[in-house]
């Protein structure tokens, strides 16, 4: 049986003012869930968030991480600060941040892994754009994503590490993928897992969809075999809809 994992990235979005608003109204939202429920705001409401969720069953990520644990690199946040901060989750590999920070596979890699060693569980991101889709090359970058990715990465911490399969078309652009797409390219990452760690590990891991989940598609998402989990941007800026997805969500269980 797989764990129910959704969570919000707030992306560069809310004050601390607006973040405590947000996160208070999730918090009171969901207090009868049993699924996982992850909130990330940017780091400066980290602590604002953290004093929310605190005692609740919600837990803090953060939106990235770097893998170093302190020194010289300005504007970097390290995985022993985001513990510090109250987190119990990162995302690492967000499509905006390789788009636009150039982060490669590499990058993202090392961000797991740091984030790990600091006993942070990872959220890590991959998907295709849709000219790569449209060139029928889906499946070879998600898999390029998703082998250097988990490089280094052992069996036994895999428990602490989901796979957020999030189209870059789909993001922001009210198009989500079909459940049916969806399921097929979450299906086609558990066949990577398994590959890389066997029938059983793949079995349990967890696969969250993102890109455009609302509360009206999330039902028909989660219901897909594959599909065990949601990753939302636009959608938890609002403690309504958020609430309604992490419902739609729960009925499913
Ligand atoms: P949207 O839900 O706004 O499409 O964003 C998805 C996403 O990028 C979550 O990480």
């Amino acid at each position: 049986m797989r764990r129910t994992l959704i969570a919000g990235n707030w992306k560069m979005n809310c004050t601390r003012a607006e973040a405590a608003q947000l996160a208070q109204g999730v918090v009171s939202g969901v207090a009868d869930a049993s699924v996982d429920i992850v909130m990330c705001p940017p780091f400066t409401a980290l602590e604002t968030v953290s004093s929310i969720v605190s005692g609740t069953n919600v837990s803090l990520g953060a939106q990235d991480i770097f893998w170093e644990s302190s020194g010289a690199y300005t504007g970097e946040i390290s995985p022993e600060m985001l513990v510090d901060a109250g987190c119990s989750y990162a995302i690492v590999g967000h499509s905006e941040r390789r788009q636009y920070m150039g982060e490669t596979d590499d990058m993202v890699n090392r961000k797991a892994r740091a984030a790990l060693a600091a006993g942070l569980k990872v959220m890590m991101c991959v998907g295709e754009t849709l000219e790569e889709r449209e060139a029928i090359k889906m499946d070879e970058i998600v898999k390029r994503e998703v082998v250097n990715g988990l490089a280094q990465i052992d069996a036994g911490q895999l428990e602490k590490l989901s796979i957020a399969y999030e189209p870059i078309w789909a993001i922001g652009t009210g198009k989500t993928a079909t459940p049916q797409q969806a399921n097929e390219a979450h299906e086609f990452i558990r066949g990577i897992v398994e590959n890389l760690y066997g029938g059983e590990i793949a079995e349990t891991f967890v696969i969250q969809y993102g890109g455009s989940v609302k509360p009206d598609n999330t039902a028909d998402l989660m219901a897909q075999p594959h599909v065990d989990g949601a990753l939302v941007g636009g959608a938890s800026l609002k403690p309504d809809s958020f609430v309604q997805i992490v419902e739609a969500a729960q009925a499913g269980v």
